[in-house]
């Protein structure tokens, strides 16, 4: 077991750029990457929107660049996920071990409450992998996907889980959005600038969206609802070409050149719950969430100067959070790589209050 000042978990955009910033601060972050390290954009192939690649960078090339960066500060990288926490004494202890029979993965996000209660009661008799003064939290998420045959084979070839990313190279192609909810309406919408057809394809004979949204998608004639529709099969060679459908049970086949999935969001946070305040969707709650919980936190922390204290506090002094485990609103590798430098700079701020 080590001991170190700041121990960062996730290694997306908010991970590396937290293990940069502390890096840089001389606090030899620890970056717990996960046994696939890189997070959501190792599944993406080009990234046109992150400043500063005018011609634009493939997800894992930016990933591989973020994560030599953060290692030329000093940070040490470790591929273990982090399977338990306790967060209730300083410094705070975190443990990789995964007890046999099950799969880290799971361990971290999938398993109902109970089953992951019993599991860590198992893995906290075993010694923490490492104790830290201070914890960055930036887990990310991940998207709830169809489960459809061909859906994972052509993700990132046709298949996509973020309209505002991929709609630009869908200009005069025909789409499909999947999802009943505002993330899919804003992707439809989003599509309706590029994309020469959008078939909105949902499950059920209403949408879940605000009225406003579903009114904005209603009137735009570039798009078609598929009513009572799911998709049993997304087919093609080495990108999308069609997918199968079935609308009230009819089958149906259609030629399409690309599939969004906009049917929800799950943070990472399994593993978090108990140990830091999560809110009903299992975000991590901080002062800066724009989430009623987050508004209150940082009510509480508002100090007399006016400002807000640590802003990307949790519920617990001195763990830090930022990213898509956080971010219900805005979900890019952008505002992500923005709350991790914000994480860190809290981090680094609190720590020299502890000294
Ligand atoms: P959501 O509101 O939970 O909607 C998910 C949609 O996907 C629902 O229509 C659901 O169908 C459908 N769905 C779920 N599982 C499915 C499956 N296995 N197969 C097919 N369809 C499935 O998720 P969201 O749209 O990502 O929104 C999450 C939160 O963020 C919401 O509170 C939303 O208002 C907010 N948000 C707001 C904005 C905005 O204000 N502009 C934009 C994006 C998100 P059912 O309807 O049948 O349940």
């Amino acid at each position: 077991m080590s001991h170190h000042k700041v121990v960062v978990i996730g290694s997306g955009p908010a991970g590396y750029t937290a293990a940069i910033y502390t890096g840089r601060a001389q606090l030899s972050p620890v970056v717990f990457a996960g046994q696939k390290a890189g997070g959501q954009l190792m599944w993406t192939t080009e990234i046109e929107n992150f400043p500063g690649f005018q011609k634009g960078i493939n997800g894992p090339g930016l990933m591989m660049e973020m994560m030599a960066q953060a290692q030329r500060f000093g940070a040490t990288i470790r591929y273990d996920y982090i399977t338990a926490v306790d967060f209730s004494a300083r410094p705070f202890k975190l443990w990789t071990h995964i007890p046999q029979g099950a799969l880290a993965e799971q361990v971290i996000s999938s398993l109902s409450a109970e089953e992951y209660a019993k599991l860590r009661a198992t893995i906290i008799k075993t010694e923490p992998a490492v104790t830290a003064d201070a914890v960055i939290v930036a887990t990310g998420a991940t998207s709830v996907m169809i489960g459809a045959p061909g859906e994972e084979q052509f993700l990132g070839r046709g298949v996509s889980t973020c309209a505002v990313c991929d709609a630009a190279f869908y200009r005069d192609k025909d789409t499909i959005v999947v999802g009943g909810g505002d993330s899919a309406m804003e992707d439809a919408l989003a599509l309706t600038k590029f994309a020469k057809s959008v078939t909105l394809v949902h499950r059920r004979d209403s949408f879940k969206a605000s009225k406003i949204m579903q009114e904005r998608v209603l009137s735009n004639p570039k798009v078609k609802v598929l009513w009572n529709t799911k998709i049993t099969k997304i087919v093609g060679e080495q990108f999308v070409t069609g997918v199968e459908l079935e609308t009230n049970g009819v089958p149906a086949a259609q030629p399409i050149d690309g599939v969004f999935v906009a049917i929800g969001h799950k943070p990472v946070s399994g593993f978090l719950a108990g140990q830091l305040a999560l809110d009903a969707h299992g975000y991590v709650i901080t002062r800066q969430s724009v989430t009623t919980p987050g508004v209150s936190a940082a009510q509480a922390a508002l100090q007399d100067s006016g400002l807000v204290a640590y802003p990307t506090m949790t519920s617990v002094e001195g763990v830090f959070a930022g990213g898509d485990g956080v971010d219900v609103r805005y979900r890019q590798a952008i505002t992500a790589a923005g709350q991790g430098c914000a994480a860190a700079l809290d981090a680094e701020r609190w720590l020299e209050t502890q000294e």
